[in-house]
């Protein structure tokens, strides 16, 4: 897409209102039940985009309920994502379903840290919130997963069975481009704003923040790392990542803030 093109610019649109959207909406409190309100807002802003963008570009996705292909691989996602599901999760689920998900996310933290140790792949395995083939936690789900989205079952259901990246021609362009410009404005807004900018491995990090809520709390204060047993046990350091690349760029360059 050529950089002055009426596409592009719709897209760095976009990136500029949900950008400033969600650094005014986090910037000035310090109160952490808005901010998380105001995260929530976020994704069902995300979700309208999603929505939108299908109705304007007369395009369907073959994703429905019940198909699960896609749930089937490691994420990596920020800290906010995973208290926004941890939050759920304590306000939804019973006890039993609570420890049903912390003995899921600690076993994938326990094969997560031996093949990190191994310097092996992980071997592929379900999400530890997939229950009969749904989402159990689809209104908090990540942000990734409110983006993901393809054309094709089949392109899904190959790419489950080779264990390989979804084939480009499943995904829908202008759709795919404009949840990454939202994905990309809601992150660099969480960077500006001075919270934690590192990713985190979502099954180890939420079963963290499960059993020690007060994880929360360290987000909240901007402490760093957000998870920091889990953080420690996977890098073998407990050092802290680098900031996404280039994100405060990113963000400067697109939304024209000072
Ligand atoms: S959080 Fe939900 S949508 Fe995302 S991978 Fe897990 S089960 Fe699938």
């Amino acid at each position: 897409m050529n950089s002055n093109s009426p596409g592009r610019n719709a897209e760095i649109t976009l990136f500029k209102n949900a950008a400033r959207f969600m650094f005014a909406a986090i910037r000035d409190t310090t109160d952490g039940a808005e901010v998380l309100e105001a995260l929530e807002q976020v994704h069902i802003e995300m979700d309208r985009t999603f929505a939108g963008s299908l109705s304007s570009d007369k395009a369907k996705v073959a994703c429905r309920a019940g198909c699960s292909f896609c749930c089937y691989v490691a994420m990596g996602v920020q800290a906010h994502e995973v208290i926004l599901v941890a939050i759920h999760i304590r306000e939804t689920f019973t006890e039993d379903e609570i420890a049903d998900a912390i003995a899921k996310t600690g076993a994938h933290r326990v094969l997560l840290g031996q093949s990190r140790m191994a310097n092996v792949p992980l071997p592929r395995s379900v999400c530890a919130l997939l229950k009969d083939n749904r989402c159990s936690v689809y209104e908090a789900r990540p942000e990734v997963c409110r983006a993901h989205h393809s054309a094709s079952v089949s392109a899904c259901e190959t790419s489950f069975r080779q264990n390989s990246e979804l084939a480009g021609y499943a995904y829908i362009g202008g759709l795919r481009s404009r949840m990454f410009m939202s994905m990309l404005a809601v992150d660099s807004a969480i960077v500006e704003a001075g919270y934690d900018p590192q990713p985190y491995d979502f099954g180890a990090a939420l079963n963290e923040v499960l059993l020690r809520p007060e994880c929360t709390d360290r987000w909240l204060q901007k402490l760093r790392p957000t998870f920091p047993d889990s953080c420690k046990e996977l890098s073998g350091t407990g050092a802290e990542s680098p900031p996404m690349a280039g994100m405060s760029q990113m963000f400067a360059r697109l939304s024209g803030d000072p």
